[in-house]
């Protein structure tokens, strides 16, 4: 993982020391001794995360992270307070200044890479969802990837063995997230993978069984490899934690956890779960996008060039008819040549519609290119298909479609032509050409008309 990395205290000693350890870790590392050109550094270079130390003369650590929260050029940067004493109060103030996470001096390695790591990741997700929602905005797609959404409340399975300490965290949890307990490791294990969590948090309190043994169990389970996992150990159990980070544990709390540490930590790790379901969603709707034709928002060629073929194969293992049909605007030319290209547009928008009124569930439409669509009706007899074309002319005939531009409507006509599966072999190219010719002589008998190809 490599990532910016800004340290930021006034004394030289304690940026040298982060400094070198960053640096061994393959991190990219700028410093700075005042909060003011640390703000500067932000401003004029990519930052991917700040360890912000408390006391500095001057501008202190709270108000550095109150202006890089309150500035939307580097609002998004996480902030790690790096706190001289073990102090409450200090956490308090640091979150409400906008602190994403708490180290305590003297830093301690295994801490540091964590924080760290954990927040970089974060970071790389909500980045990547970023980029995305602008271009969703250049290319005119607003609600695409709204990457500032306000935070959802996460859902949470505590997996702790005492009730006492299952109250403690409850406390701490009740106000950021829907908390579900269970002491039992391998009922949590189910739980896990039938239900949609966005964090487990393993408490390492039970009396005869390794909870890495669930950590482990969680991530090797689909349903669960992408749940992050927030261990909860005793204070001195290095050796643990860090074969839970192997493991692929996310984070860790040591006991006594202080409930502010706890929060700031497992809001971190839902952020990221939701930057990442969300990711995944844009990635879908990006697939969505490659086979949906913009102006219509029916099927596009591509997706019917792929599709249709597994939809023949399909009828013809069955032994299903199937058939399909072409339609193409009459006299389209003269309504662009009339109203103009946006007027066409209107009526092409409108023409889907009917097509999507008048064609059921299971069959495919698709624009095929120009004013010609294509409808796919799997187990459609040629008869039942003669039926929807004919329906379909006269959806199209029977109303006259608006062309707003000029405040006007205009007669529309289509011409159909139908082609239906054969037994003896057939392929999409030769089934769609069928149909064109049946098309073509619709065209020719006149227009608005539909012409079956002949079996
Ligand atoms: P025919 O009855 O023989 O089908 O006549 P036609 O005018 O409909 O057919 P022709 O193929 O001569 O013209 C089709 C026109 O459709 C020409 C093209 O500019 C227009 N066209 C193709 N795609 C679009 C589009 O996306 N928007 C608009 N507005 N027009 C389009
Ligand atoms: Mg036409
Ligand atoms: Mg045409």
């Amino acid at each position: 993982m490599t990532a910016r990395i800004l340290v930021v205290d006034d004394v030289p000693a304690n940026v040298k020391l982060l400094e070198a350890r960053l640096l061994a870790e393959y991190f990219d590392v700028l410093t700075a001794g005042d909060g003011q050109s640390a703000l500067a550094i932000c401003e004029k270079t990519p930052v991917d995360l700040v360890l912000l130390d408390i006391m500095m003369p001057g501008m202190d650590g709270f108000e550095v992270c109150e202006r890089l929260k309150a500035n939307s050029r580097t609002a998004h940067i996480p902030v790690v307070m790096v706190t001289a004493l073990d102090q409450p109060s200090d956490r308090v103030r640091g979150l409400k200044a906008g602190a994403d996470d708490f180290l305590t001096k003297p830093v301690n390695d295994l801490q540091l890479m964590s924080r760290v790591k954990s927040l970089v990741r974060l970071k790389n997700v909500s980045d990547e969802l970023r980029l995305r929602a602008q271009t969703a905005h250049t290319i005119g797609l607003q609600d695409l990837a709204r990457p500032d959404r306000p935070d959802e409340p996460g859902n949470i399975l505590l997996v702790d063995a005492r009730a006492s300490s299952q109250e403690r965290l409850l406390r701490a949890l009740k106000p950021i997230a829907d908390v579900s307990i269970i002491s039992d490791p391998q009922a949590a294990l189910f739980e896990a993978a039938e239900s949609n969590f966005d964090l487990v948090i393993v408490n390492a309190n039970f009396d005869d069984y390794d909870p890495l043994r669930l950590c482990s169990q969680l991530r090797s389970l689909e349903r669960t490899r992408f749940i992050p996992i927030l261990l909860v150990t005793e204070q001195g159990r290095d050796e643990m934690v860090v074969r839970a980070l192997e493991l692929g544990v996310t984070d860790y709390v040591m006991r006594p956890v202080d409930p502010n540490e706890l929060v700031a930590r497992t809001l971190t790790q839902i952020r990221r779960k939701h930057c990442n379901d969300r990711l995944r969603a844009s990635v879908q709707q990006t697939i969505e996008l490659a086979i949906t034709d913009d102006l219509t928002g029916l099927h596009n060629r591509r997706y019917l060039d792929n599709h249709l073929k597994l939809l023949m194969d399909r009828a013809a293992a069955r032994g299903r008819p199937l058939s399909i049909c072409i339609t193409d605007i009459d006299r389209f030319k003269h309504i662009n040549d009339t109203y103009g290209h946006d007027a066409g547009d209107e009526v092409l928008r409108e023409f889907a519609n009917r097509v999507r009124a008048t064609v059921r569930g299971a069959d495919l439409a698709c624009r095929f290119g120009g004013e010609e669509f294509v409808i796919v009706m799997p187990d459609t007899t040629p008869e039942m298909a003669a039926i929807v074309a004919e329906r379909l002319r006269l959806m199209v005939e029977s109303r006259a479609f608006a062309i707003p531009q000029a405040d006007a409507v205009h007669p529309v006509t289509a011409s159909l032509g139908i082609s239906s599966l054969r037994a003896d072999g057939d392929t999409p190219e030769a089934l769609l050409k069928r149909a064109d010719m049946a098309l073509y002589q619709a065209k020719n008998n006149g227009r608005n008309r539909v012409v079956a190809a002949a079996a």
